[in-house]
């Protein structure tokens, strides 16, 4: 199948790679907003409005969340099969409906929200609803680096580099494995640790209570701020681990607890999306040689999709 790549930041780069690494995938190109002769890729780069002119089974669209994707998927879902990994879940409903009208004006087929969470994430999510509905369940993140708030955290004047690693409380996910989760807050779950680069070290003491204080991203949430120089930020900080768990504590009679968990750990939160992402490209293009149609989720597609295997070798061999 032909796959092409939109964008190319930090999820376009792992789609490149894992894309390179599949039997039954050709990667048509990388196609973005900026002068396709300045990206580094290794297969060809293309200026994104000329992505109508290539004949695309699947484009993996790997635009940011905030912006780009919410316009970037109806509009190139009319042009082709797409897959985003699209992370706002408040917005996901939303997003959703406009995607569906559009690709089923224009007889395609699309997946969005999918990734580790949104996707792996979510799917452990229902298995767990299914599997033990008498419960609860709760999702740790971390250890790993938030983007978003390490980006809320370089917006403060007079800093020069920032990340922010989001890290679970062992004696929360302790409690929840018990079944006894129930009223921990944001802050009982997890902790907040920023490491910054100041541009003065007179700047420190303001940058500090404004990181501790921001609303919605620090303000609930136990912070602790170091301060460190460029070289020690440049050596340590700059990978892009992240993992977490999901964790189902139900009853299955009383006096019978059940708990079930999904962890993961990864070294590279972009390398490890966009594997999720090429595996879920491909499930999307058998549906839609099936001849489904318009917007779906990871629930809406059959496990069996993801791999370029037979059906009688799956059943034989992974069952
Ligand atoms: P980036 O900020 O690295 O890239 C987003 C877009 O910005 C790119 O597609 C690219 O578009 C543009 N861009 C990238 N680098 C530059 C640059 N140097 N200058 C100008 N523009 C640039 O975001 P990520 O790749 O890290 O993440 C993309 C999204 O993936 C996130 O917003 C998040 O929502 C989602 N995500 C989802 C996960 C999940 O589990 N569901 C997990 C991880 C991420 P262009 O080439 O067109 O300029």
């Amino acid at each position: 199948m032909k796959i092409a790549i939109v964008g190319y930041g930090n999820l376009g780069r792992g789609v490149e790679t894992a894309l390179l690494q599949q039997p039954d995938m050709e990667a048509v190109g990388v196609f973005t907003r900026r002068d396709p002769a300045s990206l580094t890729s290794q297969i060809p780069a293309y200026a994104l409005k000329d992505l109508p002119q290539h004949e695309v089974d699947v484009a993996i669209l790997c635009g940011g969340s905030a912006t780009d994707l919410i316009e970037q998927s109806p509009d190139i879902v009319r042009h082709c099969n797409i897959v985003d990994s699209f992370d706002t879940h408040a917005r996901i409903p939303e997003h959703f409906a406009h995607v569906d009208a559009a690709a089923k004006e224009s007889d395609h087929a699309a997946l969005i929200s999918t990734g580790w969470d949104p996707g792996l994430f979510s799917l452990m999510r229902i298995l767990g609803l299914a599997v033990l509905p008498n419960g609860s369940v709760d999702t740790f993140w971390g250890k790993g680096v938030s983007q978003g708030h390490s980006d809320a955290i370089r917006r403060i004047p007079g800093v020069v580099k920032a990340v922010q690693y989001t890290i679970p409380r062992e004696e929360a996910v302790a409690r929840v494995e018990q079944g006894q989760g129930e009223g921990l807050t944001a802050r009982d779950k997890h902790l907040r640790e920023c490491f910054v680069v100041a541009g003065s070290e007179a700047d420190q003491e303001a940058i500090r209570h404004t990181i501790v204080t921001m609303p919605n991203y620090f303000a609930d949430y136990d912070t602790e701020v170091h301060f460190i120089d460029e070289a020690t930020f440049d050596a340590n900080h700059t990978a892009m681990p992240h993992g977490g768990q999901v964790i189902r504590h139900g009853h299955t009679s009383e006096g019978t607890p059940q708990v079930m968990k999904f962890s993961l750990d990864l070294a590279s939160n972009p390398e490890f999306t966009a594997s999720v992402n090429v595996a879920c490209a491909r499930a999307l293009y058998r549906a839609y040689q099936e001849g489904r149609r318009g917007c779906m989720t990871i629930f809406d597609l059959p496990l069996a999709y993801l791999l370029p295997i037979s059906a009688e070798e799956l059943r034989a061999n992974w069952l």
